[in-house]
């Protein structure tokens, strides 16, 4: 007899685990771990956006709001949709949920029944194929690599679609490549969609860090695809929010009023101070944080490029970058085959002190992930350790 659902039952654990669980322990006993796996940027929430909190709770604006979120934050995520992505939206197609990762959940939830099929391109986020599969569907991952800049092709994406298939997932900046799609691209992709009935999912959540391309909307550039394109978006990365669980989506109109009725009998609205603290962090936006982005992306990734049997493409956006290690792969430590990107990333952990993420994680088992929204001196450190290990690896 099964103690747990059959739905719970389908999630793998994270395969990030060990050495998030690993690192945290050395963290404690107080070893200097370089800390290279981090999701969340280290600046702080823009002060104007942390003030509107404070006085939402002050003020007594504490209670609950409209389950999709007040008509103040809808409305100012609308025109921040039309002036900053070109997407005309209305207040009552926006949705507004604790963080982009149950905005997501939700979408899957609306859309999907057992036996459709979600195309995820990989690399991809680990939640996706996770909650894609919570809602009965089935992901049908394609492997994308390095020769097409970890992007789907429109011929690999018209090979894979079928009569079950629902969405398309595109997340643009990527996580974990830091892959932005330019507008050629999604016009390509486009031209593809539209001849198939089918929804897609932009996950545009790193949106605001680009370097030296810009981020585009694909239903900006194929306008025919906004009936059935859910944007979703969040304040996390772009106003370092994390902790203050806000996100959205934006839908056509019976999609959101479905998300917001499945939203009001599971969580009900998000929080109320988050959302007021949300409708200022739109206009506070600090251009500075992208520029230190850039800046340490392009140490990072020259400190990769020379490390002996590691190649690194440059990203273009989020705060990742995902090198090649599968050179490394056949080394051996202490007479054994390292073979997977969790060993390899165990060892880098234990021998030098230096936390990233195996790619396994991703669907990528040759790259691992490295986070640079750490400070500057502790990617010139993290490449000296990893310098030394892989010496002593080769
Ligand atoms: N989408 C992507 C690609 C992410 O990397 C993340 C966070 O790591 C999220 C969505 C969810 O962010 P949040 O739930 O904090 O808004």
């Amino acid at each position: 007899e099964q103690r747990l659902s059959s739905r719970v039952r389908a999630i793998a654990p994270s395969a990030t685990m060990s050495v998030d669980a690993k690192t945290k322990a050395l963290i404690r006993e107080g070893r200097p771990v370089v800390n290279m796996s981090v999701g969340e940027p280290d600046f702080d929430t823009p002060v104007p956006a942390a003030f509107a909190g404070i006085r939402a709770i002050t003020g007594g604006n504490t209670r609950y709001t409209p389950s999709a979120g007040t008509l103040e934050l809808r409305q100012a995520i609308a025109a921040k949709l039309m002036e900053e992505n070109g997407l005309p939206y209305k207040p009552e197609q926006i949705v507004v949920s604790n963080g982009a990762k149950h905005s997501l959940f939700n979408v899957f939830l609306a859309l999907c029944d057992p036996g459709d099929e979600v195309i995820l391109p990989a690399p991809y986020w680990v939640s996706y194929p996770e909650q894609i599969r919570l809602s009965g569907a089935t992901p049908v991952i394609v492997p994308c690599d390095e020769s097409t800049g970890f992007k789907i092709t429109p011929e690999q994406l018209e090979r894979v679609i079928t009569p079950r298939t629902r969405a398309f997932l595109l997340n643009s900046p990527s996580n974990p490549t830091g892959a932005v799609y330019s507008e050629a691209e999604l016009q390509a992709l486009g031209e593809v969609l539209l001849r198939h009935d089918i929804y897609v999912v932009a996950d545009e959540i790193y949106e605001r860090l680009v370097y030296g391309v810009k981020h585009v909307s694909l239903a900006a550039v194929v306008p025919e695809l906004m009936p059935r394109t859910i944007v979703v978006n969040g304040f996390s990365k772009a106003f370092a929010m994390t902790g203050w669980r806000l996100g959205y989506i934006a839908a056509p109109l019976d999609i959101a009023k479905a998300v917001d009725s499945l939203q009001s009998h599971s969580t009900g609205s998000p929080s109320t101070i988050s959302q007021a603290a949300g409708v200022v962090a739109l206009r506070s936006f600090d251009p500075q944080m992208v520029a230190e982005f850039e800046r340490r992306r392009n140490r990072l990734v020259q400190g990769l490029r020379e490390l002996p049997g590691v190649e690194c493409l440059m990203p273009d956006g989020a705060f990742y970058v995902f090198p090649n290690v599968s050179k490394l792969l056949t080394a051996r430590w202490e007479g054994q085959e390292i073979g997977t990107t969790t060993r390899l990333c165990e060892l880098l952990l234990e021998q030098e002190l230096v936390a990233t993420v195996p790619g396994e994680a991703f669907g990528a088992p040759n790259n691992i992930r490295l986070s640079y929204a750490t400070a500057y001196e502790n990617i010139e450190t993290a490449i000296e350790r990893m310098h030394r290990f892989v010496q002593r690896l080769l």
